[in-house]
């Protein structure tokens, strides 16, 4: 009796599970016009979104944003990568950028729309605490020229609490709230989840549906794939640990944002 109820039980999550990327699959571009606060009657696919991935290290784009860079780069939007450094905590910084391009090849961002920052005080390291006003201008800088209208990143707490990952929001809200955002440009931050979310694999797509959150991406057996061959472009890195978090992290499943706020625009006056 209690094989059977297993069974109808697991089946259930399965169908369940199903129903979500269905009605997931109807409904992306319906949040993504929310959050780009673009009217629902206007026409708007993804070839208009210009999207750019703020990271801290190579490896970032496909440990924690995978699912949304799959997501978008098939809703035919351009994606962008802004990485701040080069990953050189072990001096491995040449060899780190070869394998970023590769990985980012995998997810399908091409070459031209990478950028790598290498500067002295942004150094790759838990430790070193990276200046607000230099990464805002960095980031400013690099929307304004490429005309973004939405850049994503780390929350708060930067999925893994690394303080390379959380100065980026620290400097991405600070842009939002002294009103320096390009106009029409959406902030996102990804959620970070606690210990028991992150490592139950596509189990979370329940919770993310179930939680409120301004953006979803979600990808199935065919972008996990993606996600992990993304990950497996970065040799250096590959640590017995890393492949328990690819079997495990939700994060090649399923990312989750809110909306960061901004004030009002930094009007000049003449
Ligand atoms: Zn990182």
């Amino acid at each position: 009796m209690s094989v059977y109820l297993a069974v109808f039980i697991v089946l259930s999550f399965m169908v369940w599970i199903k129903c979500i990327y269905y009605r997931h699959r109807k409904n992306v571009v319906k949040s993504l016009k929310h959050v780009m606060n673009v009217l629902p009657n206007r026409d708007t696919n993804g070839a208009d979104i210009r999207a750019l991935i703020v990271t801290a290290h190579p490896d970032d784009e496909c440990m924690f944003f995978a699912p949304t860079i799959i997501q978008l780069v098939e809703l035919n939007a351009s994606v962008h990568l802004l990485c701040l450094s080069e990953g050189n905590y072990y001096n491995q910084g040449a060899q780190r950028k070869q394998e970023l391009r590769k990985s980012c090849a995998v997810l399908g961002i091409p070459d031209s729309r990478i950028a790598i920052v290498d500067h002295r005080k942004l150094p790759d390291d838990p430790k070193a605490e990276w200046s607000v006003s230099l990464v805002s201008s960095l980031i400013v800088n690099h929307m304004r020229s490429h005309s973004f209208n939405m850049v994503l990143t780390f929350d708060g707490s930067g999925v893994s609490g690394h303080a390379n990952h959380t100065a980026i929001y620290k400097a991405v809200s600070h842009l939002a709230s002294t009103g320096q955002v390009p106009n029409e440009c959406c902030l996102l931050s990804l959620v970070t989840v606690g210990l028991f979310r992150k490592y139950i694999s596509f189990l979370d797509i329940l919770f993310s549906w179930l939680l409120p959150s301004s953006l979803r991406c979600l990808v199935g057996s065919q972008g996990y794939r993606q996600a992990t061959d993304a990950m497996l472009c970065h040799r250096t890195q590959l640590l017995w640990f890393r492949y328990l978090y690819i079997i495990l992290s939700r994060y090649l499943f399923v990312n989750t944002f809110h909306i960061i706020p901004q004030g009002p625009k930094n009007l000049k006056i003449y």
